[in-house]
């Protein structure tokens, strides 16, 4: 380690406060003596994928206790051998030639990012976070956080920021793919709690998927699909003729984002041909009278007007889903990206209560989340949650919490952070004037994402800490702190079907790179708050605090002994509590886990976490979404995801030549032969869309996957966001990156510049 001190530039001398004592950082830190204890030199070890939150585990194959390649594990329930191309390539991207390798910090005369040792760095990032509090109060500085770091992690980042930092607001972009979908549990179920598992892909009579293209996007989960011997009704509800439409058995093109008069008025035809499940409905619910007499007037005929479905359509999706055995419901980002999508999620887990589609094998209301650690974000990251699943707001909660971290319970803010758009509007007041970024980059994803670059001249501090220096975030920052990343650390993941599993230190960390953990350990002693964690010593024993923080939750894990026995069972779902383990043993708990026990769903026992144990029915009239077309911007730009091959912003992705050839390396917009004709558009064109934001350059692909009137851009290319509206659900704060009004006009051959992302 370089440890000469770089002399600090002007504007940093002029903090004179108190630094903390130089922290002595260890060769081990910087990967010198990561040999992995558990690990043999030459062997396999099992780890769960870090991209999407299906949650595939990846059998490492070691030389020299270092990654040298991978194959999928036949033995682990969610993916049974099989990986999609990320996973197979997911060790391409440790080793990337943009990796960030040490710290560094903007020297303000000369504008460049200059490298400096991570004393100096450290002692930046304290200085500077702690001037702007002193001067601006504790709110004048935020987190934006991710879904891609451990469980641990997340936990420390959120706890070392508001109980030790003494902050508040922290967010993550969690936000942008499922705040929605834990919104809506909480409301209708008392907690964040998805009660499905993966085999009630093979168990379903009847799959219907809104607003998810689930071959693309989870195209292993699609495979568990593909294994039902039941030969289900696939019912695909999206404006798009999707991989996963093209499947279907039926396939509903509706307009796009009116699902909640669809899901209002199949409720009605359910309900008025007597369609439901009486029984499950009295025992188990609240609010049904209410609803039934809410759905009343939504009938075909005008639901039919306003979704563009006709009724016979209408009435078989009805009739599919009343003679259905088992019948499922998954949704992803087409419901959870919309300007009403809370009260969509919630319609759609009415659509289970009344038909008692819950609980049962083959069944639920079932929301597919996005990122690896999603989960363990709307858990454990202390953001708009508290630790555990719990409330700020909640004296009794915070109680709870602050005993067993044994911290004082005032550390403990007693209200909400903003969350992400808010924590923008508060750097455009200029009520937050510092901003962390962690492993993610919102300069890219953010929704209308011009205004992050307008944000920059009111933000006095950005400091990124990531894998890489060239994300278009880190291009901005002040200081970057070089990150390791998946497979260069430990800790833990919770996928989408609530399945603990373990992430494994396999390959060093260039350079000076720390694991996020040991960032979050360091940033506690330079800050002066290292006390309050002294028993988060590492990854494995923070885990033991959060088996204790879940203790009595719904989510409760308790039972879980350690990473070992997560290993031993191929993951464990939660809720495993305590007394599961203890009254079988810990040898026959096992064998239970990787037999009889392996998959498990929520509420067989029609119980729910609510108060009085009831679901509850919520609803409210459908709005039409903003940003509606007009004469100059007469089309609906949908988004999403563009191939299996592609994450996100391509961070990591695009690191991959294999990878790289699988997806178009042009931005592309999809465009309906009627409307290319018209236009005069032809496939491989260069096309302008502009929106009432943004004009941006793309190659046309003209194809009857889209609809006329309807245009298609994949979210991967930096374009894309530029376009989008920012618009947001009222209750989850859920960008809604689904409908926005744009033109389209071909571009003269002799105009045509380059549309490289
Ligand atoms: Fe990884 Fe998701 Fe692909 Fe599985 S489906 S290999 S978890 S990216």
């Amino acid at each position: 380690m370089n440890t000469a001190q770089t002399t600090p530039p002007t504007w940093l001398r002029r903090w004179d406060g108190p630094l903390t004592a130089n922290l002595t950082l260890r060769p081990a830190d910087f990967g010198l003596g990561l040999v992995p204890a558990r690990l043999a030199p030459t062997a396999t070890t099992t780890m769960v994928c870090g991209y999407c939150s299906t949650g595939c585990a990846l059998k490492i194959h070691l030389q020299d206790t270092q990654a040298v390649n991978l194959t999928p594990d036949p033995d682990y329930p969610v993916n049974l051998g099989m990986a999609c191309p990320k996973g197979w390539e997911a060790l391409t991207p440790l080793r990337a030639p943009d990796r960030a390798t040490q710290p560094l910090l903007r020297d303000p005369r000369t504008g460049r990012l200059e490298p400096v040792d991570w004393d100096h760095a450290l002692q930046v990032f304290t200085l500077r976070f702690k001037a702007l509090m002193d001067q601006h109060g504790p709110e004048s500085v935020a987190f934006l956080s991710t879904g891609q770091i451990c469980t641990e992690e997340m936990a420390f980042l959120g706890a070392l920021f508001k109980f030790g930092m003494g902050a508040l607001h922290a967010d993550s972009n969690t936000r942008q793919c499922m705040a929605t979908s834990a919104v809506a549990y909480k409301q209708a179920f008392g907690f964040d709690a998805p009660p499905y598992t993966y085999a009630d892909f093979e168990e379903s009579d009847v799959l219907v998927f809104i607003g998810s293209n689930l071959c693309i996007a989870h195209p292993i989960l699609w495979q568990r699909v593909l294994r039902n011997a039941r030969h289900p009704e696939i019912v695909v509800v999206d404006p798009r003729t999707t991989e996963t439409a093209l499947c279907a058995t039926q396939h509903l093109p509706i307009r796009p984002k009116t699902d909640l008069a669809l899901l209002y008025g199949t409720a009605h035809l359910l309900i008025a041909n007597g369609w439901i499940r009486r029984d499950f409905i009295e025992q188990h619910t609240t609010g049904f009278d209410e609803f039934a007499r809410f759905v009343a007037p939504f009938t075909p005929e005008r639901v039919s007007r306003e979704t563009g479905l006709t009724t016979p359509q209408l009435h078989r999706f009805a009739r599919t889903i009343a003679h259905g055995r088992a019948v499922s419901f998954w949704w992803t980002m087409g419901v959870n990206q919309g300007h009403e999508s809370t009260r969509t999620a919630q319609a759609i887990i009415n659509l289970a209560l009344i038909t008692g589609n819950i609980g049962r094998p083959g069944t639920g209301p079932n929301s597919v989340t996005g990122q690896c650690n999603a989960m363990g974000s709307r858990l454990f990251a202390n953001t708009t949650n508290l630790l555990g699943g719990r409330d700020f707001a909640n004296p009794d909660h915070r109680a709870t919490v602050a005993r067993i971290l044994g911290i004082p319970q005032e550390r403990i803010p007693d209200r909400n952070s903003l969350t992400y758009d808010q924590i923008l509007d508060a750097i455009d007041a200029g009520a937050i004037r510092g901003l962390w970024v962690i492993a993610t980059n919102p300069f890219h994803s953010w929704i209308g994402r011009d205004r992050l670059h307008a944000l920059l001249d009111k933000l006095e501090f950005l400091v990124v800490q990531d894998m890489y220096t060239s994300t278009d975030t880190a291009r901005h920052a002040h200081l970057i702190l070089p990150a390791a990343g998946w497979g260069e650390k430990e800790g833990t993941f919770i996928n989408s079907e609530r399945r603990i599993g373990l992430v494994k230190k396999v390959a060093r960390a260039p350079g000076q790179a720390l694991s996020d953990f040991r960032i979050f350990q360091l940033i506690a002693h330079y800050w002066g708050c290292a006390d309050l964690f002294r028993a988060w010593t590492s990854p494995e024993a923070v885990f033991q605090i959060l088996k204790r923080l879940s203790a009595g939750q719904p989510c409760d894990f308790t039972g879980i002994r350690d990473y070992q026995m997560i290993d031993a069972c191929g993951g464990i779902q939660w809720p495993w509590p305590e007394h599961e383990t203890s009254s079988r043993g810990h040898a026959a708990t096992i064998h239970a886990l990787r037999t009889s026990l392996r998959e498990r769903r929520l509420f067989a026992d029609g119980r729910f976490p609510t108060p009085d144990g009831r679901a509850r029915f919520l609803f409210e009239p459908p709005r039409p979404a903003p940003d509606q077309p007009d004469a100059h911007h007469p089309f609906i730009l949908l988004t999403g995801r563009g191939t299996s091959a592609q994450w996100h912003t391509n961070t990591r992705t695009g690191k991959s030549e294999v990878l790289r050839q699988l997806y178009p390396q042009q931005t592309y917009v999809e465009v309906n032969p009627a409307d290319a004709a018209r236009l005069r558009i032809v496939t491989g064109q260069t096309v302008e869309v502009s929106s009432r934001r943004a004009t941006v350059r793309a190659t046309a692909v003209v194809t009857p996957a889209v609809q006329p009137g309807h245009l298609f851009m994949p979210m991967h290319y930096p374009e894309t966001n530029r376009l989008t509206v920012p618009a947001f659900d009222p209750y989850s704060r859920q960008p809604a990156y689904k409908h926005t009004a744009v033109r389209l006009r071909p571009v003269p051959a002799r105009s045509h510049t380059t549309t490289q992302p």
